[in-house]
């Protein structure tokens, strides 16, 4: 059993403390929110991931998990402080650095024994030894401490999952008794841990996730050529995805990639390249091929209705980034309800669990009950994420509440065919195969 503090209780600090402590350990979370702080205090977990609820209950009645805003506290004891804070996008999509900062200056100022510092935030190569002269300039007092970059691989929507059985743990590193010690911690995994420096660590993430999104925005760009030369992108990705070299992962064309880390990734990337001479040009390409698919969808969408979308209204079926979180940051629904919005028409949503943080961000976006609420005197439908529950509608049913029965589906998740024999409009991405074929 080992001491930790965990700071930042976003989805991946809360995700990865939970189990660390499910894992034996004693954690104590800091956060600058105190509400969030509050309610963790009180039983409710501020996100949602599936899983999680249930092992922070066993952990807290366990005696294995403490909340605090103050970080003496949370340090007293720590052998590790493991930094999980935000590192949203800047200006010209630099990363936006001030929440490390701010987390460095604090445990700079309060710890009062050797601690291990680890770095689970994304963030630019060199950040772990701007955070090491931070803490040096800020101690009061002169303190041994080391940082250790442990990059994070966890999606969310399987955080749990991901982070108990982990492809591999990166270690960074300028001392390896530190990075052993963090090793150590992870031992219960039995995951293949690479240690190597700080700043390979930190690349290691940055082009991991980079080459993600290179998969997504390749294959929505073979699947606008499948469109035109009348191809099946789902069978295209199929019959690619065999091929061990290539592997199915990422292969779903779509409205493109959202979320908290590849759109910012991407940009950060692409901006530490330029701003240290290099030529990022097939990242530039894929952060313009993530932009035409969200344009897909509006162009799709006009051109259903009748050629304009003032005065139209549309039904956006999901609003989450992606299935099975609650997370809305750079979700394509928003992005896309604001284009259709800009060209008069109203729009409507409805999300199985991220309808509260919609409602904070997009108070045009109006929101409905259920999916049929949301066909009610629609125009058309888009599908924005792909959640289980979308698979099994009673179509028939809401084809008879629509005013048009148009459906754009952005994820794929009908079949063509039978959306044509219902009597649908039915558009979905890279299927040209159905359109040649006469629909
Ligand atoms: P988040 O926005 O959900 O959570 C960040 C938390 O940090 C917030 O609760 C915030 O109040 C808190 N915070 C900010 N400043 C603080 C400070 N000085 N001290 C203590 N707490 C502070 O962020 P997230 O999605 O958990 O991401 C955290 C980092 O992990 C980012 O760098 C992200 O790129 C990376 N990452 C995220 C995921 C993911 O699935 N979300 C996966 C891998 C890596």
């Amino acid at each position: 059993m080992k001491n930790l503090a965990v700071a930042g209780t976003g989805y991946v600090g809360l995700s990865c403390g939970t189990c660390f402590a499910d894992m034996g350990n004693n954690v104590t979370f800091i956060d600058i929110s105190e509400e969030k702080i509050n309610m963790l205090r009180n039983g409710k977990v501020p996100i949602f991931e599936p899983g999680l609820s249930e092992m922070i209950e066993r952990n807290i009645k366990a005696g294995r998990m403490h909340f605090t805003t103050n970080y003496a506290e949370a340090l007293t004891d720590a052998e590790f402080i493991f930094i999980c804070v935000g590192t949203p996008s800047g200006v010209d999509g630099e990363a936006d650095l001030q929440y490390v900062r701010m987390a460095a200056e604090s445990v700079a100022k309060n710890m009062d024994h050797y601690t291990i510092v680890v770095n689970k935030s994304t963030v630019p190569v060199g950040t772990g030894d701007w955070v090491a002269d931070i803490i040096t300039r800020s101690q009061p007092d002169p303190i041994p401490f080391d940082v250790v970059s442990c990059p994070e691989f966890t999606r969310e929507g399987s955080a749990i999952y991901d982070f108990m059985n982990p492809d591999r743990v990166v270690l960074g590193s300028h001392n390896a008794e530190a990075a052993e010690k963090v090793a150590q911690l992870h031992l219960p995994l039995r995951a293949r841990i690479v240690v190597t420096d700080i700043r390979t660590a930190e690349m290691i993430k940055y082009a991991s996730n980079a080459f993600l999104a290179t998969k997504i925005s390749f294959i929505n760009e073979i699947a606008a050529i499948c469109e035109r030369l009348g191809a099946d992108v789902q069978e295209v990705a199929v019959g690619m995805g065999y091929d061990k070299r290539i592997g199915p992962a990422f292969l779903n064309a779509g409205l493109g990639y959202g979320g908290s880390c590849f759109p910012k990734d991407v940009k950060a990337l692409e901006h530490m390249a330029l701003v240290h001479g290099s030529h990022p040009s097939l990242l530039r390409a894929v952060i313009d091929i993530n932009r035409d698919a969200r344009r897909w969808a509006v162009l799709n969408l006009r051109e259903l209705v009748g050629g304009k979308l003032a005065n139209c209204r549309i039904g956006i079926l999901g609003l989450a980034f992606k299935p099975n979180t609650d997370d809305i940051r750079e979700a394509p629904a928003i992005e896309i309800s604001r284009m259709l919005q800009s060209e008069g028409a109203s729009v409507a949503g409805y999300d199985p669990v991220a309808m509260n943080n919609i409602a904070r961000l997009d108070r045009n976006l109006h929101l409905v009950e259920d999916p049929y609420e949301l066909a009610t005197g629609a125009d058309a439908l888009l599908v924005c994420t792909e959640w289980n529950e979308f698979k099994q509608l009673d179509l028939p049913r809401v084809k008879g509440l629509m005013k048009q029965p148009v459906i754009v589906d952005g994820r794929n998740i009908y079949e063509p065919q039978v959306m044509y024999n219902l009597g649908f409009q039915y558009r979905a991405v890279g299927r040209g195969a159905a359109l040649t074929n006469g629909f």
